[in-house]
């Protein structure tokens, strides 16, 4: 039992983080006490868990306590649980490394900005680690329950750790801190100022916190925390501290919601849903197992965590808990996707948060546009997804509009031409470049406005929905539009007068198979041509995503329109009629499209030589 313990070394991102903790004034040293806490219950939750499944813990998970004591005379405090406890892998893996998003975002926010200091790290909460900020020194004694190993892990962080054989009567893990001189004066072994952080940060804990003094008799005193659920209390006897501290427990997340929403229903199906958006979007959002999910209660009792079966795959960036006072006990996943009450808790969660987003966007217009920039991605998903609330989940859009602002599709309508039908889109790369796109010339002359849908979902949503109230929606790629005001810029006469040249057919004959069609046209006003489409308006950067995706896409057909007031246009219809070759132009016409539209010029030598030539005259 005398062995000598092993020593072992921190990972690196590990050690930066430690660094920081140890040689940093924390602007809130308070939180290490809530970060121990915190990590005790979910150790106390996952054994209760497991022993659902496993026979042989089932006798363990009884009576779930968290003990926090202090000792004056050795200038240690400890937290204390009778969870499932860390074995010796378990101690590498979690004490040792790196692990949880938000501390690896932490680390990676470290290296961009190295000497960016104390206000940096007062927005993050570190776990584990967090022990450094006020002890030199770090012990942690574990049994993992079902096992009788017991081990001891220590570290002054200073770059090793070391793990040797311990004693522990039972499973469950302490952790003791060895206090630093907090040089402000604050005693982390008074009980008050315990008992005082104890009650701010984990009162709704739902195990029962002791506090304890060494040496002191034990006089049973009750639990420092009520443990009540924060949901079952009225909103009135909560403050919005404590909302916001509920939330970091439950997410690990280090910074105030952006948004809280509180429900309860009653009659027929009966729960209570306390619902939280977060203020920046968590790094899986986009990842294929990202989290998603609330935390499932059953009267009072927890039962899983990441309920996907309770809110709508577009909203997983939604946290929070619901607790229901209807279904069973021992619900599984499998129940639970069968159960007509978790459909129910569903829809109406989805009407929650989407009405609750509704009134943001009305009464908090710059807080929406964040929330937009961070969510919006996810919430076009569900225009796809969610046809029942499709209507609704489009007037939350904010869109990019070629008349500079953001706008809404109820603005745009509101907004639109005397005569206008259709709410006109352009879709095919970033926002930027679609505002510099030709296509939308004959849009800004007539004074109509052009969405610019630059996110890759937004061409899958808008061919989904279709329309908008009863306005469809039409790309300004298509063939033949008919625009509103559109007898006010006809440049018929030059139009005819080009016709009679026989450019068009020309240039056609000249390039063959590469076009559809080549015409004339009134839509153009700077430019001196454009591609549009024939049938189906898909971008050209929808079809390469198709195509990547093994999909078939149908045959692009595209028509090259001339413009017959550009100068270069009407010198190619002047050589046109004249008899001359149109090769030449062909090539430069068809790449000049191309680069208008953001699209590599299909033989760029020869495309700079016949340009070249023809500047030369
Ligand atoms: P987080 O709690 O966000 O996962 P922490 O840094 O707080 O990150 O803790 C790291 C890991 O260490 C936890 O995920 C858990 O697996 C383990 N751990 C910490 N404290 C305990 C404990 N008291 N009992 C069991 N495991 C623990
Ligand atoms: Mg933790």
């Amino acid at each position: 039992m005398a062995k000598k313990p092993e020593t072992h070394e921190f990972q690196s991102e590990a050690k930066q983080v430690l660094d920081l903790m140890i040689h940093s004034v924390y602007s809130n040293p308070d939180i290490f006490l809530r970060e121990l806490v915190s990590n005790a219950s979910d150790a106390l939750d996952k054994l209760r868990i497991a022993s659902l499944s496993d026979a042989a813990l089932a006798g363990l998970a009884k009576e779930g306590r968290i003990t926090v004591t202090a000792d004056k005379e050795a200038g240690t405090l400890t937290v204390s649980d009778n969870g499932v406890g860390m074995d010796r892998g378990e101690l590498i893996s979690y004490l040792g490394t790196i692990a949880k998003s938000g501390t690896k975002e932490f680390a990676r926010a470290l290296l961009e900005a190295k000497e960016a200091g104390a206000d940096l790290i007062g927005q993050f909460g570190v776990g584990f680690y967090s022990s450094f900020i006020v002890a030199d020194k770090v012990t942690v004694t574990t049994k993992k329950a079902g096992t009788d190993e017991a081990l001891v892990w220590e570290s002054t962080g200073d770059g090793t750790y070391t793990i040797a054989k311990s004693e522990r009567e039972a499973h469950g893990t302490d952790v003791t801190l060895h206090m630093k001189d907090a040089g402000d004066g604050t005693d982390y072994l008074a009980p008050w100022t315990l008992r005082e952080i104890i009650k701010r940060y984990s009162d709704f804990v739902t195990y029962p916190i002791y506090l304890k003094e060494a040496g002191k008799e034990d006089e049973a005193q009750p639990p420092v925390n009520s443990m009540k659920a924060l949901w079952t209390r009225p909103e009135a006897d909560v403050t919005e501290e404590e909302y916001n501290e509920f939330y970091k427990h439950i997410t690990h997340d280090w910074e105030d919601p952006m948004e809280r929403i509180g429900y309860k229903a009653e009659g027929g199906s009966e729960f209570r849903a306390l619902l939280y958006i977060p203020s920046r979007p968590p790094m899986d959002l986009f990842y294929p197992d990202g989290s998603h999910g609330v935390q499932l209660y059953i009267r009072r009792v927890f039962i899983m965590h990441d309920c996907k079966e309770l809110i709508p795959e577009y909203l997983r960036f939604v946290k929070g808990v619901v607790d229901s006072e209807d279904l069973s006990l021992n619900v599984s996943r499998e129940l639970l996707q069968q159960d007509r009450e978790t459909a129910v808790i569903k829809r109406s969660l989805t009407r929650k948060v989407l009405d609750a987003l509704a009134k943001m966007k009305q009464d908090r217009v710059d807080e929406y546009k964040k929330f937009w920039q961070a969510f919006g991605m996810v919430l076009k998903e569900g225009i796809v997804s969610d046809t029942k609330n499709r209507e609704q989940l489009m007037k939350l859009a904010l869109l990019d509009s070629s008349n500079g602002d953001k706008t809404t599709l109820e603005q745009y309508v509101s907004a639109m031409r005397e005569g206008q039908k259709a709410i006109y889109y352009i879709t095919g790369g970033a926002v930027t470049s679609l505002r510099q796109s030709p296509k939308l010339e004959a849009f800004k002359a007539r004074g109509v406005e052009v969405l610019l849908l630059g996110d890759p979902v937004d061409e899958i949503w808008v061919n989904a929905a279709q329309k908008f109230g009863e306005h469809p929606f039409v790309s300004v790629s298509v063939e033949n539009l008919d625009l509103p005001g559109e007898e006010e810029r006809a440049d018929e006469a030059g139009k005819e007068e080009m016709g009679k040249s026989g450019v068009a057919a020309k240039l056609k004959e000249a390039l063959g198979a590469l076009v559809e069609d080549v015409k004339v046209s009134t839509r153009l006003v700077d430019s001196p041509v454009t591609f549009v489409q024939k049938g189906e308006p898909i971008s050209p950067q929808m079809r390469n995503f198709f195509r990547a995706m093994g999909q078939e896409v149908p045959e692009e057909k595209r028509v090259l329109e001339l413009n017959p007031s550009h100068p270069l246009v009407q010198k190619a219809a002047q050589d046109a009629q004249a008899g001359k070759d149109m090769a030449d132009w062909s090539t430069v016409l068809l790449g000049l499209a191309a680069i208008a539209d953001g699209e590599p010029v299909p033989d760029g030598r020869t495309f700079t030589e016949k340009l070249s030539k023809l500047l030369e005259g």
